[in-house]
């Protein structure tokens, strides 16, 4: 028989809404906690800036989304759709294959619409608190904080299903070599606060880093700037103008940095720089989980997390959604989400406990013998989709491939570095991969029978 556990969902963006509807496709008891007053997260764009732009300052007021004024998609719509549910055009919106950010908003609030689950979600309400009861397994007390209200409510849950997205929170590596960096006497501020390039108007620029970000921002930034600086990994990289732009340089990483303004980079050459923008990425934040150290985030690795979901000492009560990098965000959190309600349920079992921390040793095994510092441990390219077809299969369904075909063509563009690869996307090609190559994931009957509206 089915289990029907009462679940509560944190945070009400991409991971929380594709969590909240198969949990209640699952038939559990949902309730969505939102620190925002709408549903989004990451696509809310929202156009202040910190009151630290370095995000170093824990008092300072903070912002939940890093996106900017500019930004279209860099995946197409197909791999931005849910398994059984498309990024569809739509009329009068904007039709192209990578779409401007506010048409996911708006697909976002569609599948929250079609499946019912605003009415699921309270709103203005940031968990503050999650610790188990008394440590019984499945009775996790949550507490939060209504805006604008000093006080704090609790309810207890059997299950905790952690939303919260991890691209917030500002990660400043020492990257700036061997010099202080308090003594450059230039603005510095995380991609996290870039939101247009105005202000940057005949600057010269450094960014550090060429990650997505420093890729997009640096072209942004460019429209406005004097001159922008990469400084970046790329192995042996020579100072080179990028062929696309004549206002855009490569570098090897920052030597140092000076009081009168100067960067220095590592192999000699510098510029006078009036900003320095930190494209560094993120870290994985949690403030608000108590698990007397059964989960901790060390080194921007949170764990252990068999398959980067469930915690095996605490499984299934406690699970985390969209952990996984550097692959599809929306498909993978879907299919966790799948598989976190059925696991709960009981019609998908785990393995013991000691088999999932047997696979999660093995994991950070591996990773020591490569020498991969654990700050990588869910970055998941080129794993992505055997990680995928791996999930698949613990719920049922077939391996695909076209998924990663049409991932690794984004890969390859992006290392020729051809910006402009949004643009020549072949839609009607890659739409007959997709037909060649797929099977039907989820039976679509079955899925529009449950669209409420
Ligand atoms: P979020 O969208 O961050 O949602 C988390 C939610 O949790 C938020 O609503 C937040 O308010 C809420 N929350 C947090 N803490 C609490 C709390 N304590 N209590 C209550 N609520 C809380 N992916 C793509 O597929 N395609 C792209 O083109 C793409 N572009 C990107 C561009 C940028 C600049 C960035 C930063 C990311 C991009 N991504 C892209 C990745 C993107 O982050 C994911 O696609 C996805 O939006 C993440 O969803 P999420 O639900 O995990 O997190």
């Amino acid at each position: 028989m089915s289990r029907s556990v009462k679940a509560a969902v944190i945070g009400a963006g991409v991971a929380g809404l594709c969590a909240a509807r198969e949990l209640r496709r699952e038939g559990h008891r949902v309730v969505i906690f939102e620190k925002a007053d709408r549903i989004g997260g990451m696509w809310i764009y929202d156009p202040r800036v910190e009151s630290d732009p370095l995000g170093i300052d824990p008092n300072r007021e903070t912002v939940h989304s890093s996106l900017y004024r500019s930004l279209r998609t860099n995946l197409p719509r197909q791999l931005m759709s849910f398994l059984d549910y498309p990024f569809a055009k739509r009329e009068n919106g904007d039709q192209r294959a990578f779409p401007y950010h506010e048409e996911v908003l708006w697909f976002l609030n569609k599948f929250a619409d079609d499946f019912g689950l605003v009415e699921l979600v309270r709103f203005n309400s940031e968990v503050v608190r999650v610790e188990r009861v008394e440590e019984k397994e499945d009775e996790w007390s949550v507490e939060w904080r209504t805006s604008g209200s000093d006080s704090v409510s609790q309810e207890v849950f059997e299950a905790v299903i952690v939303c919260t997205g991890h691209q917030s929170e500002p990660e400043l590596t020492s990257v700036v070599g061997e010099r202080s960096i308090e003594k450059w006497p230039g603005y510095q501020i995380h991609s996290h606060n870039y939101r247009v390039p105005e202000p940057f108007k005949d600057q010269t620029v450094v960014i550090i880093g060429y990650g997505p970000s420093g890729y997009e921002i640096s072209r942004d930034i460019a429209t406005e700037a004097k001159q922008v600086h990469i400084a970046t990994k790329i192995p042996n990289v020579q100072v080179q103008r990028l062929e696309s732009h004549n206002n855009i340089w490569l570098h090897m990483m920052i030597k140092h940095v000076c009081e009168d303004g100067k960067v220095v980079f590592q192999d000699g050459s510098f510029v006078y720089a009036d900003t320095i923008l930190y494209c560094t990425g993120y870290k994985y934040h949690c403030p608000f989980l108590e698990t007397n150290g059964i989960v901790t985030v060390e080194e921007n690795r949170v764990g252990p997390l068999f398959k980067h979901v469930f915690p095996p000492r605490l499984a299934p009560w406690l699970s985390f959604i969209g952990i996984p990098y550097q692959d599809t965000a929306f498909p993978v959190m879907d299919l966790q989400s799948k598989w976190v309600a059925q696991v709960l349920s009981g019609k998908v079992l785990l393995p013991s406990e000691e088999e999932m921390t047997v696979s999660t040793e093995e994991l950070y095994r591996q990773m020591e013998e490569k020498g991969l510092r654990k700050r990588y441990t869910h970055a998941i390219y080129p794993n992505g989709i055997e990680y995928f077809n791996w999930i698949l299969g613990q719920i049922g369904l077939p391996p695909e491939d076209w998924r990663g075909k049409l991932f690794l063509e984004i890969i390859e563009n992006a290392i020729a570095m051809n910006y402009g690869y949004r643009d020549e996307w072949d839609e009607a090609y890659w739409e007959s991969v997709i037909k060649e190559s797929s099977q039907p994931l989820v039976n679509e009957d079955e899925a529009k029978a449950f669209v409420l509206n």
